[in-house]
């Protein structure tokens, strides 16, 4: 679970959100200001009408005033309020942007180590949370704090005996926040890390619901959603238990010092150490206090709240990400791709080696097949050339050059690459197939799909390219997906192909037609395929044998299977079976 930051560090943060939108900040503040202040004009106007209740003096005038009075606060405070809205919806939403363009850049590596489903709750519910905190609770506390000073110094002048009785209720309240706020802070980071334990079970359970479903595991998996509910409930309840205590504190201190007001100030005016009127007005600001003090307690607890949110947020921020401005992408170059590996040693995690230094060169053009056990570290070799993950040691070349010194967006954008599990996203055909080349034309996307053997199943579609696929791609077959997969590393025009066992789950039909399009594309093209069939395998120029990561032997089919005993083995028993 995330810690809460410390006050300091949140408040730091809240700043740094408000900072973009100070100018409709200000102003809603000075509208809500404004509203306050108006507001606080109509105590003393109401002395003003006892005083001349009291003379026998006309009264009209000052009612008129004191109904202006009101309908100006009203309007002011409306318009402060709307303006204030208005900039915290606008916070919120710069917040969730620069969430999302983090979350979209961060390293694959950091994103294993999350939950898909907690980082989904930090964009769509813990911004919401600075909502309030940074703007309403900051004018709050800011009018609140000049309400509170105006009406002490004013109450000062009328009355000094009265307002050090008054004086005792005020620091009481503070002693019962400094109580109070850390646990409304606590809970609050509880309960947003049970919204995001939510989202993560959610997101698993959706993930794999025929799973879910096969396995009768509906029961189960309710359960452990309910328990995060049931956390979040607890939590909120807490949230809301410690926010009334501070609500109800300063409510109650404002009361019992009203009496005490009362009672000392009755005695007073009996002693004529002061008039009715100045008692009355006193009183009035008393209760007019209360409105400022529970802005006050509103702002304090709000802070609580945003720096739970705050450092959810922050953790995001503070994940490793892609360089965000290699990101731009240059002009390809022509020609297919030439690929080495040097001593390439790579661990998911430190105490789990995959690779112990790989080393191999495949020079442009052409078709390489890796082979070998499962676990061997083919696919990782993949996810090197990618760039997905780093290598600990020794190096990665394409071109000749090192993938860390390539831009970003101009490596990925020379390969095309269909992972293990061919993944299909939620959305129609054409923006499945045109999703790494969005700039394709008619044209283009027809001769892959003919290539590709997925003309008869378009034509099949009453929407064709237009047909909704589904969540992952649900409404499509296993082998459908994996061709669609294809078509769309194709559309890319790659000058480096990489397919990882993208044939196996394809019938002997369109097997054999797909062959004819890889030996295609390898006349232009560099492809590098992990295959796991004996008929792929043959075709290709050379194959690369791997073994608990490292190559083990390296060369075509005939001469691996006199001199290498694995190659042999898998070619007699694994590939022949399935070719
Ligand atoms: P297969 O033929 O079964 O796909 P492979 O040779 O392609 O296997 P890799 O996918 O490269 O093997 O995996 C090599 C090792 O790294 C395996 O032991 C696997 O458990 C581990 N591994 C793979 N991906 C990850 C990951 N993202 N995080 C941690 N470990 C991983």
């Amino acid at each position: 679970m995330t810690e809460p930051a410390n006050p300091p560090v949140a408040f730091k943060a809240i700043l740094a959100y408000a900072k973009p939108h100070k100018g409709t900040l200000l102003l809603g503040g000075l509208l809500a200001t404004g509203g306050s202040i108006v507001g606080l004009a109509q105590p003393l106007a109401a002395t003003a009408l006892v005083d001349r209740l009291s003379n026998d003096k006309p009264l009209a005038a000052i009612l008129i005033g004191l109904t202006a009075l009101v309908l100006i606060g009203a309007t002011l405070s409306a318009l402060g309020s709307f303006v204030l809205e208005r900039t915290a919806e606008s916070v919120v939403r710069a917040a969730r942007t620069q969430l999302i363009s983090r979350i979209l850049r961060l390293k694959v590596s950091e994103v294993e180590r999350t939950e898909p489903g907690d980082l989904m709750a930090r964009v769509t519910s813990d911004t919401t949370l600075l909502r309030q905190v940074t703007t309403h609770s900051m004018v709050n506390a800011f009018t609140g704090s000049i309400t509170v000073i105006g009406s002490v110094i004013l109450m000062a002048f009328m009355d000094l005996v009265l307002l050090s009785v008054t004086a005792i209720a005020v620091v009481t309240v503070s002693l019962s926040f400094a109580f109070v706020m850390p646990k409304i802070r606590k809970a609050t980071t509880a309960a947003q890390a049970a919204v995001g334990d939510m989202g993560s079970s959610l997101e698993r359970v959706l993930g794999a619901l025929r799973t879910v479903k096969a396995s009768g595991a509906e029961e189960r998996e309710e359960r452990k959603l309910a328990k995060a509910a049931d956390e979040a409930w607890h939590q909120g309840v807490r949230v809301a238990k410690w926010g009334a205590v501070a609500g109800t504190s300063a409510w109650l201190t404002v009361q019992i010092s009203f009496l005490a007001v009362l009672g000392v100030g009755g005695a007073r005016v009996a002693s004529g150490a002061t008039d009715v009127a100045t008692l009355v007005g006193f009183l009035l600001f008393l209760f007019y206090l209360l409105y400022p003090l529970g802005q006050l307690v509103q702002a304090v607890k709000e802070l609580q709240v945003g720096s739970a949110a705050i450092s959810r947020i922050q953790a995001v921020e503070d994940m490793a990400a892609e360089p965000h401005k290699e990101l731009t992408r240059m002009v390809p170059a022509p020609g297919s791709a030439a690929v080495a590996f040097r001593d390439v040693e790579f661990a998911y995690r430190p105490e789990l080696a995959v690779h112990h230094g790989v080393s191999f060169a495949i020079p442009s053009g052409g078709m390489t097949a890796f082979v070998g056990p499962s676990g061997a570290g083919k696919s990782t070799v993949f996810s090197l050339i990618e760039r997905f993950y780093e290598p600990t040691a020794g190096k990665v070349l394409l071109d000749g050059k090192d993938v860390r010194d390539w831009p970003l967006a101009d490596l990925r954008a020379a390969i095309g690459y269909v992972e293990q599990d061919a993944p299909v996203l939620s959305g129609t055909l054409r923006e499945n197939l045109t999703f790494a080349a969005p700039q394709a034309t008619e044209d283009e996307i027809h001769d892959v799909l003919r290539r590709t053997r997925l003309e008869a199943l378009i034509a099949r579609l009453p929407d064709g390219l237009e047909t909704v696929v589904g969540h992952r791609g649900s409404r499509l077959s296993g082998g459908e997906r994996q061709r669609v997969a294809i078509a769309r590393a194709l559309l890319r025009k790659p000058r480096l192909l990489l397919l990882d066992e993208a044939t196996s789950q394809l019938d002997a039909v369109n097997e054999l037609a797909l062959r004819d399009v890889i030996a295609d594309v390898a006349s232009t093209t560099t492809v590098l395929v992990v295959a796991h069939r004996l008929s792929t395998v043959t075709m290709a120029d050379r194959i690369i044998v791997m073994e608990a990561g490292k190559v083990r032997a390296m060369g075509s089919h005939t001469d691996l299977i006199s001199v290498d005993a694995l190659y042999a083995e898998l070619a007699a028993t694994q590939f022949l079976t399935a070719a």
